[in-house]
């Protein structure tokens, strides 16, 4: 079963003409309820968040982080910093998101094939003690520590495909040999947050456990293929996790006004499909996306892919034309290819590429 945790409450973290406003989500969930009724597939169910409580966000943020974001929005809010708008609303909001994350976890760990957190504000870009980058809270970090100490999960695997690298996520775990975070992105020499080069592997215990793949501006999805098919299976089976994470991005589709690359809608529903061959059940965790019409139909596409009822035919059709269309076509390009060398140099020590 695949569920889909979300909440008309994540509107109130008002944004006005913000890149990350309102009508991403309900571009999101106006095109699901859409297909779901052109479809005669069973229904992917909608279930409510819980706020994450502050023991849950204390568990990642420092006291006095929450306690900046909750008297800053009670006093009305305003750019936290040159691009992260905060509204009164938006303390308890960001603390339904986060609870989102936990939410879609706990429903995985109760039998959940899949269960996606479709919440704003998104989180991959919050540090410990600092908003930036439109995130308030690390949503996925604060369902991860939910689960290490209320249900005992020990490892995890997390791969996020946002055009951004998610610094904070990756900051938060780059010493903890627990967590392998896997991020593909746009080469931070040309976007933000600037971060996210090969050679940042993690470090102490945690070292070889943050693995980026940087890929240059307009990469197409032969590329980002390229280099996934080679990478992401053999690290999950050598990491070995007992969670998988799939971090959301639709902001590296080629449509995206704030990045260069050149995803095509076929990259969605390729992901879903591997993330599927990987792991036996997953959380999906929604973070950028600013095109309206690519969230519409990506979201949708991903989704199909994930309803595991009706699908398995499908799927594996689907894996056919896929692996036939980028397999056959000559056009991945040398910097993919020089990339992916480079990673798996870097990587040796740690894993075999
Ligand atoms: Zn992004």
């Amino acid at each position: 079963m695949i569920s889909i945790v979300y909440s008309d409450d994540y509107k109130n973290h008002s944004t006005g003409n913000h890149p990350e406003n309102n009508t991403r989500i309900t571009s999101i969930m106006d095109a699901f309820y859409e297909q779901i009724k052109t479809r005669t597939t069973p229904e992917i169910p909608v279930l409510k968040p819980e706020p994450a409580s502050k023991k849950d966000l204390f568990r990642v943020h420092p006291e006095e982080h929450v306690e900046i974001i909750r008297s800053f929005c009670r006093e009305g809010g305003g750019y936290l910093d040159f691009d992260t708008f905060a509204s009164p609303e938006t303390y308890r909001t960001a603390k339904l998101a986060a609870g989102g994350a936990i939410t879609a976890s706990k429903l995985v760990l109760d039998g959940h094939d899949c269960s996606y957190s479709i919440a704003r504000p998104p989180g991959h870009h919050a540090t410990k003690d600092s908003a930036m980058g439109f995130c308030f809270f690390n949503n996925m970090a604060v369902a991860i520590e939910h689960l290490r100490e209320v249900y005992g999960v020990e490892k995890f695997f997390i791969f996020d495909f946002d055009v951004h690298y998610g610094n904070g996520t990756a900051e938060i775990f780059y010493n903890d040999p627990d967590v392998l975070y896997i991020s593909i992105h746009q080469d931070p020499r040309t976007i933000f947050p600037g971060r996210g080069f090969v050679e940042e592997i993690g470090a102490g215990e945690g070292e070889g456990c943050n693995l980026n793949i940087p890929m240059p501006p307009r990469s197409g999805t032969c590329d980002y293929i390229y280099i996934l098919d080679r990478i992401l299976e053999p690290a999950a089976a050598e990491f070995g996790a007992d969670l998988h994470f799939l971090d959301v991005g639709f902001d590296c589709h080629l449509e995206d006004p704030l990045s260069n690359m050149g995803i095509d809608d076929a990259f969605f529903p390729w992901i879903g499909v591997k993330m599927r061959d990987i792991a036996d059940s997953m959380v999906l965790v929604l973070e950028g996306g600013y095109n309206l019409e690519v969230l519409r139909r990506c979201n949708v596409k991903l989704i199909n892919v994930l309803n595991t009822e009706v699908s398995t035919e499908e799927l594996s059709d689907m894996k056919d034309m896929k692996s036939y269309l980028y397999k056959e076509r000559e056009d991945v390009d040398p910097k993919t290819k020089t990339l992916f060398k480079d990673i798996q140099d870097t990587f040796s020590p740690f894993f075999e590429f």
